[in-house]
């Protein structure tokens, strides 16, 4: 008896069968992309074959150089390098798993000189004009797409997946957006749809019956001029009589100005699109995006709205997933937050993909945690990411364990990070650490503040990770009884005025904002982040998008820094732009360049200008503080002094540029090498 029947059946494909409904979306690792780094791919799949998956979809191998995604990026184009993804294939089917190569040709998102599109027309996020292909040069493409699959079925996948969605070139030519052609590859929409289903017909003609074909389609394009959904149910229904075994869907181009992967996007968020769609092809369909615990995933396959579920993050996060799910362990499971911070993050920065939450994925053969051979008697001192990271890791090594927080709750800032609304997710964090501090018999001591003494002389040696502490600024009347902290605002919920000033704006001053600004956390409601976001059914307009309509903010706000330019202009790749959105979309007022002056009972005082020429009066009822943070150090030199061996990680390491990221990453690696 299962709580997941099924999530964990098996999918009968008619020449093979899927072990389980859970499908391991593609993710560009940045691994696949040097032939140095197949053993590393190797492992990582490995790991999750072992997990359980029942299909794996490899990152994106562009069918040749001009679909590159970046230059010298991955491709699969001859048997040499056919040949050495025979190790992964290997890999993967030694743990009873299946692998499908994922073929991607990045159209006009190559970001080179060389890219080809359905039309010369530039992307808005990519400096590089694409050039129109000629009717000759479509069809070497497609003659390419079936050389890589192929290729891919002799170096031992069980199937490829072809990725139409996201905006890349087999998208590109199925949106008018971007195919303004009028010979037979452009114009009406079976013209447009031609592309697509010509590579499925003469994929699966090349590889015979026995050989997974996925098609990853795009649902809703979420762009002005995206495909309308008689068009997209049309290209469903040809791509499964072109051959195709299953159809994998996804939402959104990469330019869509609609989030649809963050943390704040609402768990599921686009699987009744999904559902929608499912009902009018025969073959197996799956859902995608925003779904990352097995509950939610058993629901839309007990609602029908698909047959299969994909994750790429989940998958990244925890290796396990699947069999944590099907020992009816889902509460161990590390659920993927959505924060994109290394993984997206780090592949759209052309750094190797991990996990924020597991600094081991894609590391599987270099951050090895190995039993230890002589057990040790440690103190961990403090429950944020950093002390979370090495007590679990040190613990599950085999050393005795104790860890102590001086606060009721482990999780450090994370516990105020998850009362921002859109960030709810964090709390998973805190559970999953919570499950697993029990599991490796780890000695929590809440509400327990330790000095020096009550260490000194009790462990063999300490790991200090007591964090940081919000920096109070040196601004005359910062002692004025409107002035707040963050945690104060966001943990304690002291009370907070109609007009406020945010004193600082990096991510944490973006968040209180946000917080200040929302009433009702929209990540908690589909109905009402579809309005904010001006998503519409994907029937009603082209592209599924209609004026959006935020939530009016029940406060004033005015986020400040010093600094020019514009705010928010260090925050992450992938999600700075929905922060910024939203913090636009409520009205926030942005002030750059700012001297602070003072705080009194008129508000808060400023000037702009080099020599402070310029003054104003903000009349705010309550001014927050969120300008940067300071290491809390002050057990290090006592231990030091008494001899105590001590290793400081985290934000009591270095408090500068500070992230949950490099909190977990550094107590990870401590608990390797203790
Ligand atoms: P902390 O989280 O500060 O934990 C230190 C712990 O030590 C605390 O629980 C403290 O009580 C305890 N402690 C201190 N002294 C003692 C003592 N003497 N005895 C016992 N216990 C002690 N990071 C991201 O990467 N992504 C995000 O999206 C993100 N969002 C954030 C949003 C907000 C609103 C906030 C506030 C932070 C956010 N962060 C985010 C930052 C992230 O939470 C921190 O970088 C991370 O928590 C730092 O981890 P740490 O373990 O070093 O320190
Ligand atoms: P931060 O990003 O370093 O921002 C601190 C802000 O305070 C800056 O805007 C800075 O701008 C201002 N400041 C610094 N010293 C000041 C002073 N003496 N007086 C007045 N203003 C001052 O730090 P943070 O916002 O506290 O965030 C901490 C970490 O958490 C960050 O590194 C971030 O990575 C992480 N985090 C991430 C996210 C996310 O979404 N990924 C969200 C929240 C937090 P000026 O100097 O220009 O005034
Ligand atoms: Fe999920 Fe964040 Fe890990 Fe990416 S880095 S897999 S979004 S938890």
């Amino acid at each position: 008896m299962t709580d997941y029947p099924q999530l964990l059946s098996p999918l009968d494909l008619g020449f093979t069968t899927l072990k389980n409904r859970v499908v391991m979306g593609s993710m560009h690792t940045g691994l696949e992309d040097r032939a140095k780094n197949t053993d590393k791919l190797a492992a990582y799949f490995a790991e999750r074959a072992r997990g359980g998956v029942g299909l794996i979809v490899t990152g994106g191998y562009a069918p040749n150089r001009t679909g590159w995604l970046l230059p010298f990026g991955a491709k699969l184009t001859n048997r040499w390098e056919a040949r050495r993804h025979r190790k992964i294939t290997a890999a993967v089917h030694a743990e009873g798993g299946k692998i499908a190569l994922q073929i991607l040709h990045a159209g006009r998102y190559s970001y080179q000189p060389f890219s080809v599109s359905a039309s010369s027309i530039k992307a808005p996020i990519n400096p590089f004009r694409p050039r129109r292909l000629t009717g000759r040069g479509v069809r070497w493409q497609i003659r390419n797409f079936v050389r890589c699959a192929r290729l891919a079925k002799k170096a031992g996948y069980d199937g490829v997946e072809i990725m139409g969605g996201e905006g890349y070139f087999i998208n590109q030519f199925l949106s008018e957006r971007t195919n303004k052609r009028r010979d037979e590859w452009g114009g009406s929409p079976e013209n447009r749809r031609r592309l697509a289903v010509e590579i499925v017909r003469r994929t699966r003609e090349a590889v015979g019956r026995n050989f997974i074909i996925v098609y990853r389609l795009s649902m809703a394009d979420l762009v002005e001029g995206g495909q309308t959904w008689n068009e997209i149910v049309a290209l469903a229904k040809e791509v499964e009589e072109a051959g195709a075994t299953i159809i994998n869907t996804d939402i959104g181009w990469h330019e869509s100005r609609v989030p649809t992967i963050v943390t704040s996007v609402p768990r599921a968020a686009f699987a009744d699109i999904t559902g929608k769609l499912e009902k009018h092809v025969n073959i197996p369909v799956a859902a995608a995006n925003r779904i990352n615990m097995p509950e939610v995933a058993e629901e839309i396959l007990t609602r029908g709205d698909a047959q299969l579920i994909a994750m790429a993050r989940p998958m990244l996060a925890d290796p396990d997933w699947v069999r944590k799910a099907a020992a009816g362990s889902a509460d161990e499971i590390n659920t993927c937050i959505a924060c994109n911070q290394a993984c997206l993050d780090h592949a759209f920065g052309n750094k190797h993909v991990s996990c924020l939450l597991n600094p081991r994925a894609g590391r599987e053969t270099e951050l090895v945690l190995l039993p230890t051979r002589r057990s040790k008697g440690l103190a961990v001192v403090g429950a944020g990411p950093a002390g979370l990271a090495a007590a679990l890791n040190l613990a599950q090594r085999g050393h005795a364990v104790t860890l102590y927080e001086a606060g009721p709750e482990i999780g450090g800032q994370f516990g105020i990070a998850k009362r921002i609304p859109g960030k709810e997710e964090f709390a998973e964090t805190i559970r999953y650490y919570t499950r697993q501090l029990e599991l490796a018999g780890v000695d929590v001591r809440l509400n327990t503040r330790v000095e020096a003494a009550d260490l000194i002389g009790s462990f063999d040696e300490v790991v200090l990770a007591t964090g940081v502490t919000p920096r109070v600024p040196n601004i005359p009347g910062i002692e004025h009884p409107s002035v707040l902290t963050y945690p104060e605002v966001v943990r304690d919920g002291k009370p907070v005025g109609k007009t406020v000033a945010v004193i600082g704006a990096g991510g944490i001053g973006v968040d209180v904002s946000e917080f200040l600004t929302t009433e009702n956390s929209p990540t908690l409601d589909l109905k009402e982040w579809k309005q904010e976001w001006g998503v519409t059914e994907p029937d009603a307009a082209p592209g599924a998008l209609t004026t959006p309509v935020p939530e009016k903010s029940p406060r004033e706000v005015y986020l400040l820094q010093r600094k020019k330019g514009r705010i928010g202009a260090g925050l992450a790749k992938t999600t700075g732009w929905v922060h910024r959105a939203a913090l636009k979309a409520k009205g926030v007022h942005e002030l750059s360049g700012v001297n602070y002056e003072r705080i009194d009972d008129a508000g808060l005082h400023i000037t702009f200008g080099e020599n402070h020429e310029k003054p104003r009066t903000l009349a705010v009822d309550t001014v927050v503080i969120c300008a940067g943070q300071e290491s809390v150090r002050d057990l290090v030199d006592e231990l030091t002094v008494a001899g105590v061996v001590t290793h400081v990680i985290g934000g009591a390491d270095v408090a500068a540029e500070l992230d949950a990221k490099r909190a977990i990453e550094q107590g990870t690696r401590l608990a390797a090498r203790l």
